[in-house]
Formats: structure tokens, C-alpha cells, sequence
């Protein structure tokens, strides 16, 4: 594109809360076919709530989401943050909000965290991270997970001194017009994937309800960026919309990286687009605006 066709395309591209950082970035996005979708806070809001509870020993659930809490507490990911505020209504008039003590505390980056609470050694996350301590998970707590992912819903496993007591699950609700940007993109001939640290059925369960038939679940953020380069192999122009820490590697990788713009500062320094308004469907706005800019200099 001319210096002045890239001036002209930036800047209106500003006004509609759309930050191109240039040339290169316009170049890409208006060839782009296919679009890697980052799952939590891309495609869904990125505030889960704690849905249901179920314990499988004898214990309150008072106790239940003490020892919950007081890992969780330690922890900057949403689902922490969700157990968290369910933990402060459930235990509420106690203590003032006040969680025992956590020693030894370990967050298991994609994968959930453990300490000792209490002398009790606590670990809460996905299945991937009970296995990796020989953690064996149960008939009843095995259903209790599947039944979360049909629903869309991410189950989070909680084992105390080894044993699985209980499982909380967590839902995270869709953008509202997430499916209808899947269903334009598909219109404009531009192929959806998703990506997510998720587990498979909560990532397949969500894939459906907005219409993306390709995924990929639990992913590291490395895994990402790999996968952004197998679709480059295969011939697409790949863009990437994501929103966190974890999507930055995948950003760079894509041939256009799209930050929603609430998102993480390194998401947002690793991209090439920034949506300033945070709304999905400007993903469509950038991508048109970067075609009329191109076609108009052809
Ligand atoms: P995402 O791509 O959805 O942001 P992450 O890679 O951050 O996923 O995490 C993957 C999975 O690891 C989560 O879906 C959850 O099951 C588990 N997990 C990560 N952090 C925590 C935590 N602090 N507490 C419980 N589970 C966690
Ligand atoms: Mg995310």
C-alpha cells in the first residue's frame, strides 16, 4: 500500500476505535482466510462464575471453600477469582472473609495450583493436573466433569492429601454476538478456528454453540503459536484474535495478531491490530477496512 492509502486506512480505522500499527498490518489483514480464535475472554466474556458445587467426602461445603479459597487466593486467573467471590458469600458472616493460611503456595501455569493448607496438602485445577500427581479421579467425580463439559462449563477438580473431594464447576458465558461473527466471517470466505488452555469437551461444547468447527484444546501458549504456523504451511493467511498473556506468542506468530483491547498489555504489544473497543465484531471492521484500503490503490 501507498504511505498515503496506509495514512488514509489508519486513520479511519481510529476513528471507528480500530488501532493499526501500519502498513504490514494492513497488508496481511486484508488477504487473511483463516482466524484463530483465542477461547476465554476472546470468544467468551472472560468472567466465570462458580456454577455448581459437588462433594464426594463428608464435608461441609463451608470447609469445602475454605481450603478452596485460601489456594485460590494466590491465584491471578478468572476461575480463581470466581471461587474466590463464591467462597466469600459461602462462608460470608465467618471471619470476615479471612481464608486459613496457604504454605508452599505453586501455580501450575495452564493447569491449576496447589499448597498446604492447614497441614493438608490442596490442589485445585483440570484432570491433566491430578494425573500428573497420581491422583486417581473418580466413577462419580468423572460424570460430574463430563456433565459440566455437554453444558459448556469448565470443571475444576479439588483433591485434599491426595483424595478428590469435591469438583466446581465454572461457566463462562459467550460474547452475545459471537456466533454471528463466526456465520460473516464464514460468508466472507475467512475459515474459524478456536484455541484454548480449556479441556476438549468444554472447548467442543462451546466451539458448537458459536459454530466453529475446527479446535484445538488444551493448548499451552507455545502449542498455540504452533498451531498458527501448521495453518501458515498449509497455504492460509492467518489472523489471530486473543486477549491474553498466553495468546502473545500466537499473536506474533499470526500474520496478523488482533488484541481485544481490555486485554493484557503484552497481548496488546504483541499485536498488530488493537480492537479499542473490545467488541468481537471489529475483528469484521478491520478486515474490510484493510480490503477497501487495498482495493482502493489496485
Ligand atoms: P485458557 O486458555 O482458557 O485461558 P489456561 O491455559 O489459563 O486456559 O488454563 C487451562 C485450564 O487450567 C483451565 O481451563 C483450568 O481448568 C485450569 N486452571 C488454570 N489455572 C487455574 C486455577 N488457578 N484454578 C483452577 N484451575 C485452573
Ligand atoms: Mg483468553
Amino acid at each position: 500500500a501507498t504511505p498515503t492509502a496506509v495514512m488514509v486506512g489508519t486513520g479511519v480505522g481510529a476513528t471507528q476505535g480500530v488501532l493499526i500499527k501500519g502498513g504490514q498490518a494492513l497488508e496481511s489483514a486484508h488477504k487473511v482466510n483463516c482466524i484463530v480464535f483465542d477461547k476465554t475472554g476472546t470468544l467468551t466474556v472472560g468472567k466465570p462464575v462458580v456454577v455448581t458445587t459437588k462433594l464426594f467426602k463428608n464435608m461441609s461445603v463451608k470447609d469445602f471453600y475454605k481450603f478452596v479459597a485460601a489456594a485460590e487466593v494466590n491465584s491471578e486467573h478468572p476461575i480463581a477469582k470466581a471461587i474466590v467471590d463464591h467462597a466469600k458469600n459461602i462462608i460470608e458472616e465467618e471471619q470476615n472473609h479471612s481464608f486459613p493460611e496457604a504454605k508452599d503456595f505453586v501455580s501450575v501455569s495452564g493447569h491449576g495450583v496447589k499448597a498446604i493448607v492447614q497441614n493438608k496438602e490442596i490442589i485445585v485445577g483440570n484432570k491433566k493436573l491430578m494425573l500428573d500427581h497420581n491422583i486417581a479421579i473418580s466413577v462419580e467425580a468423572e460424570e460430574v466433569l463430563a456433565e459440566a463439559e455437554t453444558m459448556a462449563q469448565t470443571g475444576i477438580v479439588v483433591s485434599l492429601d491426595g483424595e478428590v473431594v469435591g469438583v466446581v464447576a465454572v461457566s463462562d458465558a459467550l460474547k452475545p454476538n459471537a456466533k454471528e461473527v463466526i456465520s460473516i466471517l464464514k460468508s466472507m470466505k475467512i475459515r474459524s478456528i478456536m484455541v484454548t488452555g480449556d479441556n476438549w469437551g468444554t472447548a467442543n461444547s462451546i466451539a458448537r454453540q458459536v459454530g466453529i468447527e475446527t479446535v484445538m484444546a488444551e493448548a499451552q501458549p507455545e502449542t498455540k503459536a504452533t498451531k498458527i504456523k501448521e495453518f501458515q504451511n498449509a497455504g492460509y493467511t492467518v489472523g489471530m484474535v486473543g486477549d491474553g498473556i498466553n495468546d502473545s506468542p500466537a499473536l506474533v506468530a499470526a500474520d496478523v495478531g488482533i488484541a481485544i483491547g481490555a486485554g493484557t498489555d503484552i497481548a496488546i504489544e504483541a499485536a498488530d491490530i488493537v480492537l479499542m473497543k473490545s467488541n468481537l465484531e471489529d475483528t469484521i471492521i478491520a478486515i474490510d477496512l484493510a480490503k477497501k484500503t487495498l482495493s482502493r490503490i489496485r
